[in-house]
């Protein structure tokens, strides 16, 4: 198979980090990519460029279709877009894919079970970002639902538990107050539904379900929800794993796909060696499945996996009764490098 040459972003924050040591596992492992390096975030606003993101940087996007991209930080309650949403909506990336599963006893978790997949709709929602100022005093903010946007993405979940032989969609919405919004994406899940009876299907009410994430994760299979829920319980599952830092995750669309890791730019740690890279490895592992390289991604995998079980950890995984040895980034990456 001839490389497929990949756009990638450092990004912000412990971005440029976790990203050097995913490189280096790819090129260790030789995965059949080839790198286009792009600028996307702060380093592009302070330039002026109020969309983060440069022209030609769109022109690579454009180019080869495949995104693999370290955080960005983003301002809260002010100053510029959030480039995070301008990708998804500008490529059509409408499926944000999740899986988020506990690795114990390597990695301690109060929730052993835990293997979910969480699908959440990724352009519409209160994300849209059309929010108005009424007056000094009142913001308006759209929440934007269409029938066509919850047919891709119900559509995309049942599809994907086929595809994948997960047994249970568990849709979550709030249409017990938003009737018309949320209502109309639990309809679809019910309609949708009904092409596929081998798979198990139930609606839950997002507050009841968050609460059953954190506490009985394990009664989940495969859960698919609008983009603000999706977004916020998709950092519980994460974490309830042992660690945000573990999670990646696809952002796919008809043409395009952007993987990245589920958390941010982790200011707080940034630049002292020390994040867990493991939510952007996964995700790099998601990009060689989707690029038509499983062997490569499964080399990749298998070697993060005896990584982690051979008690390699960072931060925020160590256990000292557990644990062998206290990593920072980099050195977790030459482990998984020499177990590849
Ligand atoms: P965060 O996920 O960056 O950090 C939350 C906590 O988890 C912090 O204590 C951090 O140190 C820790 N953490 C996160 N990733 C880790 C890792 N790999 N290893 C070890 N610890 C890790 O969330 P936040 O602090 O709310 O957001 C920081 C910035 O990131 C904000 O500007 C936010 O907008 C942005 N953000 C970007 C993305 C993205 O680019 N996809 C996603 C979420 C948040």
């Amino acid at each position: 198979m001839p490389n497929k040459t990949i756009t990638v972003a450092h990004g912000d924050g412990i971005g440029p980090e976790i990203m050097a040591a995913t490189l280096a596992i790819l090129k260790a492992a030789n995965a059949p990519i080839d790198i286009e390096e792009i600028e996307i975030g702060k380093e592009v606003y302070l330039k002026g460029i109020s969309a983060g993101i440069a022209p030609e940087s769109w022109e690579s996007l454009r180019r080869n279709k495949i995104f693999l991209k370290a955080p960005i930080t983003t301002p809260q309650g002010g100053g510029f877009k959030s480039l995070n949403v301008t990708t998804r909506k500008t490529l059509g990336l409408y499926a944000n894919v999740r899986p988020c599963r506990s690795y114990y006893p390597y990695v301690q978790t109060h929730h052993p079970l835990t293997d979910m997949v969480i699908i959440r709709e990724n352009e519409e929602d209160l994300y849209a970002g059309i929010e108005h100022q009424q007056t000094e005093d009142v913001v308006q903010c759209l929440k934007l639902i269409s029938r066509k946007g919850c047919e891709k993405i119900v559509r995309y979940a049942y599809e994907y538990a086929r595809k994948y032989g997960r047994k249970k969609v568990t849709c979550m919405t709030k249409d017990n107050i938003m009737k018309q919004a949320d209502g109309l994406f639990h309809r679809v899940f019910d309609e949708v539904g009904k092409e596929y009876p081998e798979i198990k299907q139930e609606h839950m009410i997002i507050d009841i379900g968050s609460a059953m994430i954190a506490d009985r994760p394990h009664i989940f299979d495969v859960i698919v929800t609008l983009n603000l829920y999706g977004d916020i319980i998709s950092d519980i599952a994460a974490q309830i794993t042992g660690s945000v830092g573990l999670g990646g995750s696809s952002n796919v669309g008809e043409n395009y796909a952007m993987f990245e890791a589920i958390h941010g730019s982790a200011p707080d740690i940034a630049g002292k060696d020390i994040a867990n890279p493991s939510g952007l490895i996964n995700a790099a592992v998601l990009m060689l499945v989707h690029i038509g390289a499983p062997e490569t991604a499964a080399k990749i995998q298998n070697a993060w996996l005896k990584t982690i079980e051979d008690g390699f950890h960072t931060a925020d995984i160590y256990d000292k009764n557990n644990s062998k040895a206290l990593v920072g980034t980099t050195a977790f990456a030459d482990a998984v490098i020499e177990r590849l």
